[in-house]
């Protein structure tokens, strides 16, 4: 009797490091010595279909004049009208858990059924003199005192005036294992596999109506950072899967497991701001860096990642395998469960 083949997962598993790299935040109270304070200005190239879900259903018309009820996407008021965006939230989110996996950093955030499986190293950091490179990145929230806002800020990313939403219909989706313990998938033995990615993939068609900001599009949107070593910027580069020898599109957003929300972070430019000291009260002024002078300053930035002991290679390699922009074209996405 042939054995029903159930369909292969649309993800995978990036496997956690034995250790996370704790040291002190450099704060915002000052320019740190040492340490780079700027933006990187970039543009969001949708790959995919891209919703961030409002929270708000709304009766859209389809191409036959039928009614749906369908989600929107993330959107602020603008002149009187709405503008759609992918929130600088999400996009900070989609980094974070990145960031986490190319590195020395702890298991932030977990699920209940997943936190007692988090081996004791990488349990979430709770003090600020002893934070991992994720959580010096991009923040926690600790008891008491102990909360740190990050130094990472990523502004919201508007669809141009000009631009259309896209009406897209996916499977539907449920929560994986609902109401049920830890399904054995996520763990070996009693460890748990590994942080969970899924992959680049063809689009699967459905029966479910959402409204995204559309394939094709390009959104500008900015990342501030302070304070940070250029082991941590580069770490944040490698996040953003602009490692120049690990580049990958990102994903985020809703209907990942169908094949939505692939997007590319594409570099413009670097602005660096100069230490207060250098220049006077205005300090000294910006540096902007494009073209070879950034794609140099993005490689430095790189490596030192890896000379300050902060990047987790394994991690970079198997999250730019998992996220490899080959798998746009070749991979079938499920259209039932899986
Ligand atoms: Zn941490």
């Amino acid at each position: 009797m042939a054995l029903e083949r159930s369909p292969e997962k649309p993800y995978s598993f990036v496997p956690l490091p034995e250790r996370a790299e704790r040291g002190p935040c450099a704060g915002h109270h000052l320019f740190a010595a040492g340490t780079e304070t700027g933006s990187l200005e970039c543009r969001l190239a949708l790959l995919r279909p891209v919703q961030v879900a409002a929270g708000v259903l709304d009766l859209i018309r389809g191409p036959r004049g039928e009614e749906h009820i369908a989600a929107l996407p993330a959107g602020v008021p603008r002149a009187g009208r709405r503008v759609y965006v992918v929130p600088g939230s999400s996009l900070k989110g989609a980094l974070r858990s990145l960031a986490e996996a190319v590195s020395f950093s702890c298991f932030g955030v977990a699920a209940p059924r997943v936190r007692g499986h988090i081996p004791e190293p990488l349990r979430r950091c709770t003090r600020l003199d002893r934070l991992c490179p994720a959580c010096r990145l991009f923040g926690i929230t600790g008891a008491r005192r102990e909360s740190y806002m990050g130094s990472v800020h990523v502004t919201d990313a508007e669809l141009p005036p000009d631009g259309k939403v896209a009406v897209v219909r996916t499977p539907l989706l449920w929560t994986p294992a609902r109401g049920q313990r830890l399904p054995n998938l996520y763990l070996r033995g009693r460890q748990l596999r590994g942080r969970k990615f899924y992959f680049h993939g063809r689009a699967a068609p459905g029966p479910d109506v959402r409204v995204a900001l559309p394939e094709g599009e390009s959104l500008q949107a900015t990342v501030y950072f302070d304070n940070l070593s250029p082991g941590l910027l580069g770490l944040l580069l490698a996040a953003m899967g602009l490692h120049p020898a690990h580049r990958f599109p990102i994903k985020l957003g809703g209907g990942k497991p169908v094949g939505m929300g692939s997007l590319e972070v594409r570099l413009v430019a670097a602005v660096l701001r100069g230490a207060v000291a250098a220049g006077g009260r205005l300090g000294a002024g910006e540096r902007r860096l494009t073209g070879d002078e950034l794609r140099r300053w993005v490689a430095e930035r790189c490596r030192a990642a890896e000379d300050e002991g902060l990047l987790y290679r394994e991690g970079l390699e198997r999250v730019a395998a998992i996220l490899a922009r080959r798998g746009l074209e070749t991979r079938p996405m499920p259209s039932g469960p899986y």
